[in-house]
């Protein structure tokens, strides 16, 4: 019944008979984990024939690079290949590098502070006020960590099912040039699962902006991680921002961390010609190259993009069940309830759930102590701050299927004995 139309009694009754549930759900001794998006270790084994690759006298890549040695600090053209194409760039505005791109994200973010981008008057630490960044939000809490560490001031903006709020970033960048950034997760969107239109990212791309050297961090880390057959076209990003008359707009992201090993996978990255020379100038400063047989091996593993689609397909066919299951009990115990709304994404790694206002950290809470972790309240948000108290990040990909089903059951208990309090509360 609809927890909204419920008298005060009503509530009473229903609370305590949640009670009990959440009693016994406590007595259990569970101890289940849904915080981190991560691969489970069925899905690691897809991959672990890259264990044995390249092997022994296999080392020399298709454009005869001697991959064991130093140097190549792009990375293999024929791997760039594969992935300009998945993430629609092109082979030669790619680069591959180590594994995370995360850190690709974090290195830009501080050449730029240090020295400046390409189009930057001065670095961006020496701006006369401190500098920001639009946080589209919910979103990814990682990203905002970046911008967090290095003092970069983060204003949050709506992320709708059509991507970022254009209009109110639009007006927010038009007139203050220390807003430099943006984070945009442009497919199956984390925590959300939403995807950047065509509209949306045009717009995107052709705003005016205050800052001559401000930059959208496109970073497409799902970009072939679907639930559904299909994998989605990637938006040509960086040929709209140069036709938009803003080539070096856009930085590119993604990589193989959840298409083979999270912790050793390779990253990419992809921008303007402009914007790679000033990349790897800095990178190159770093390292005498990346790690090259990782990428060699990852190579001779796919073969082509039509290999990592087959290799991605098998993922989905591990993971779709477990995203059914927890879609199927979100509507089982709290759909007649109203008292949540959630995602239901065609790709990516998350569902986002929204709770009533003001009982996200709650929820949380009484999940913890029943012992199933959840993502922190508040953490899809700058600052882990979200204003409203409702949103819970939910990862359905690492525990096994039955365990999933006993956390995500048990979750759903904390979130309607939440809405209760908080109802007899405003009662
Ligand atoms: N971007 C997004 C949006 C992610 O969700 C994740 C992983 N959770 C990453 C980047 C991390 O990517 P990497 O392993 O390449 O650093």
């Amino acid at each position: 019944m609809n927890f909204h139309s419920m008298s005060a009694d009503q509530l009473r009754d229903t609370q305590a008979d949640l009670q009990k549930r959440y009693e016994a759900l406590c007595a259990a001794g569970l101890s289940l984990n849904l915080t981190r998006g991560k691969p489970a270790p069925d899905q690691l084994d897809l991959s672990e024939e890259l264990l044995a690759l390249p092997g022994v006298g296999n080392h020399t890549s298709p454009d005869g690079t001697d991959c064991r040695n130093y140097g190549g600090v792009a990375g293999l053209p024929a791997l760039r290949e594969i992935f300009g194409e998945l993430l629609g760039t092109g082979a030669d505005r790619i680069v591959a590098q180590n594994n995370a791109s995360l850190q690709i994200m974090h290195d830009l973010t501080v050449f730029a502070l240090l020295g400046g981008t390409p189009d930057s008057e001065h670095p961006w630490s020496k701006h006369d006020s401190p500098i920001k960044f639009l946080c589209p939000a919910p979103g990814y809490d990682r990203h905002f960590a970046i911008t967090e560490q290095y003092g970069i001031e983060m204003i949050t903006v709506p992320m709708n099912p059509d991507g970022p709020d254009v209009e109110a970033c639009a007006e927010l960048v038009a007139d203050d040039p220390s807003i430099k950034g943006m984070w945009v997760v442009p497919t199956y969107s984390n925590p959300t699962g939403y995807s950047v239109s065509e509209e949306v990212a045009r717009a995107l791309v052709a705003m005016p902006t205050a800052a001559p050297d401000f930059r959208i961090y496109w970073d497409n880390a799902y970009a072939v991680h679907t639930l559904v057959e299909e994998t989605p076209t990637p938006l040509p990003i960086l040929d709209l921002a140069a036709e938009a008359g803003h080539p070096n707009r856009v930085y590119v992201f993604g990589s193989t961390s959840k298409i083979t090993f999270a912790g050793g996978g390779v990253a990419f990255f992809g921008s303007s010609p402009e914007n790679l020379d000033w990349y790897t100038g800095h990178a190159s400063i770093a390292t005498i190259g990346p790690d090259k047989l990782n990428q060699l091996r990852h190579l001779q593993f796919f073969g082509d993009a039509d290999g990592v689609r087959a290799h991605m397909a098998r993922h989905r066919a591990l993971i779709a069940p477990k995203f059914e299951l927890v879609l199927q009990i979100l509507e089982d115990r709290l759909g007649a309830s109203k008292i949540a709304h959630w995602t239901e994404p065609e790709g990516g790694y998350f569902i986002s759930l929204d709770v009533i206002d003001g009982t996200a950290a709650r929820t949380v809470s009484l999940a913890k102590q029943a012992g199933i972790a959840l993502t922190g309240a508040g953490a899809t948000f700058p600052y882990k701050n979200d204003p409203h108290d409702r949103n819970i990040r939910l990862a359905p990909t690492f525990p096994p299927i039955d365990e999933l089903a006993t956390a995500m059951d048990g979750v759903a208990t904390c979130a309607l004995l939440a809405a209760t309090e908080k109802l007899l509360d405003l009662a």
